[in-house]
């Protein structure tokens, strides 16, 4: 149809050219006008059959009934509808792997955050690193143990961050062994008062085996390598004082069993030898086995209201007669009304009597020892001081006096003791009773050892 009308425009551009006659024109220009108009009405059909055929592919689901004559269009809007349909599955499928994804990387996103809240919730120190060396996590314990900060130096190599030569070398140990975890004990902060940590150090490998990072815990174990320390300095000196006492006996023993006391008087010596030092021996393990029940918990206290003035009068009738052996005068408090506390009388007993035995043994000849009882209504607690005018205690000396077998050298020849009596004292006061014990002294002047205890719980109550 195209090139007949091609034709004819061709012929009738001819003959114009050609100056043929009106009546050849006519005649050549009629199957022209009729091609365009065929064409024009075919181009209408066509865009007809296009809309058809899109109002057909917009309804998805239900088939369209095409007209008689639809032969083309229908093979066309079968094809189309399965290239659609393939599309549409194609979108689908993205659309859920992208949600799917999306589900992925929230669950990925939780996981990390919930890593991270435990590592950071350990007070432990911990720390992460890749298998380049970086450091990916760290909590706050680290950053301030290593002094760094995460914000500032993650995914920096850990030798240019961490300043710790035997940290960088036990995670390096780690990596290459690939044993599941190193471990050893390192030393950190001020070399005057370092802290112990038990580091273990774990390679992680990925599902190749390969190592793809470590994760470090440390411990701080600075405070039971104290008290392991404490332990065996109180084993070892348990041991020497039980020896000293017992050396003396075996060795008088001896020299009884030798025939060495030839005369009743020496006889009567060594006797008394061997006496004082079983009984200091006695008093040791009693005050040992005393300090330790406490320490452990296993000691029974059988706590009721009393007084402590009353208490502290009781305490000094029975240590009146060694003050006299020595014309100490010893200034009793007078009976106060409402310094009741809930106490172990036997034990509280033992205090004051610690107490004042150390005032009447510290104190030189002729000197005097004043007990104290007073009320602080203000603390809701009762007040019982010793005070002497003994030997005193040097000020250096003054912080230690309560430690377990603390004897103050400047007073060691004053008289014999086990360093064993103020820790007692300290442990009835402040671990069974909840109070605290206290100390004042200038040497050369004299000493008040005390201590507070709260009021018994009925008296706060009433708040009289
Ligand atoms: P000790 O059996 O040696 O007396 P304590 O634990 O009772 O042991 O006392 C510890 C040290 O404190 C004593 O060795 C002594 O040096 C010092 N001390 C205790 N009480 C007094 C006091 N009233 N005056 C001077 N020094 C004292």
């Amino acid at each position: 149809m195209w090139a007949v009308a091609a034709c004819g425009t061709a012929a009738l551009v001819a003959a114009a050219a050609a100056g043929v006659g009106t009546a050849v024109l006519v005649v050549l220009g009629f199957p022209v006008v009729a091609c365009l108009i065929l064409t024009g009405l075919i181009l209408l059909k066509t865009a007809a059959a296009i809309e058809t055929l899109c109002a057909a592919l917009e309804k998805p689901d239900s088939a369209y009934h095409f007209g008689e004559g639809s032969t083309l269009l229908k093979p066309l809007y079968t094809a189309l509808r399965r290239l659609l349909e393939i599309h549409r599955e194609g979108q689908h499928r993205q659309r859920s792997q992208d949600s799917e994804m999306v589900v992925r990387l929230q669950l990925l996103e939780r996981q990390k955050k919930d890593t991270e809240a435990i590592i950071y919730s350990i007070r432990d120190s911990v720390l992460v690193t890749d298998a380049s060396d970086r450091i990916i996590m760290a909590n706050a314990a680290a950053e301030r143990l290593f002094g760094f900060t995460l914000d500032r130096d993650q995914a920096r190599r850990l030798d240019e961050v961490i300043r710790h030569p035997d940290f960088v070398r036990l995670v390096g140990r780690s990596i290459q062994s690939r044993t599941s975890h190193v471990r050893q004990e390192l030393t950190f902060g001020d070399p005057r008062q370092p802290k112990t940590y038990d580091c273990i150090v774990s390679c992680v490998e990925d599902e190749k085996n390969a190592a793809c990072g470590i994760v470090a815990v440390l411990h701080d174990i600075t405070r039971e390598k104290e008290i392991s320390q404490m332990k065996n300095d109180f084993v070892s000196h348990v041991s020497h004082e039980l020896k000293t006492p017992l050396a003396s006996i075996n060795a008088y023993a001896e020299m009884l069993v030798d025939g060495e006391a030839q005369d009743a008087e020496t006889m009567q010596r060594f006797c008394t030898v061997i006496q004082t030092q079983a009984q200091r021996l006695n008093r040791l393990i009693e005050d040992i086995l005393n300090i330790s029940r406490i320490e452990s918990g296993l000691i029974k206290v059988d706590k009721e209201t009393c007084s402590v003035a009353i208490l502290a009068q009781n305490a000094v009738e029975m240590i009146r007669s060694y003050a006299m052996e020595k014309s100490i005068t010893i200034k009793v408090p007078a009976a106060i009304i409402h310094d009741q506390v809930l106490a172990d009388k036997d034990m509280l007993t033992q205090v004051v009597i610690n107490l004042l035995s150390n005032a009447v043994k510290y104190t030189p000849a002729g000197g005097m020892v004043e007990v104290d009882v007073e009320v602080d209504e203000v603390d809701c607690c009762v007040r019982l001081t010793v005070g002497d005018t003994g030997v005193g205690i040097p000020s250096d000396d003054l912080p230690y006096v309560f430690d377990k077998f603390y004897r103050v050298e400047a007073n060691k020849k004053q008289a014999k003791g086990t360093g064993l009596g103020l820790n007692l004292v300290k442990q009835i006061v402040e671990t069974v009773h909840g109070g605290r014990v206290f100390v004042t002294s200038v040497p050369q002047q004299g000493s008040t050892f005390g201590f507070t205890l709260p009021l018994a719980a009925e008296r706060v109550a009433l708040n009289v």
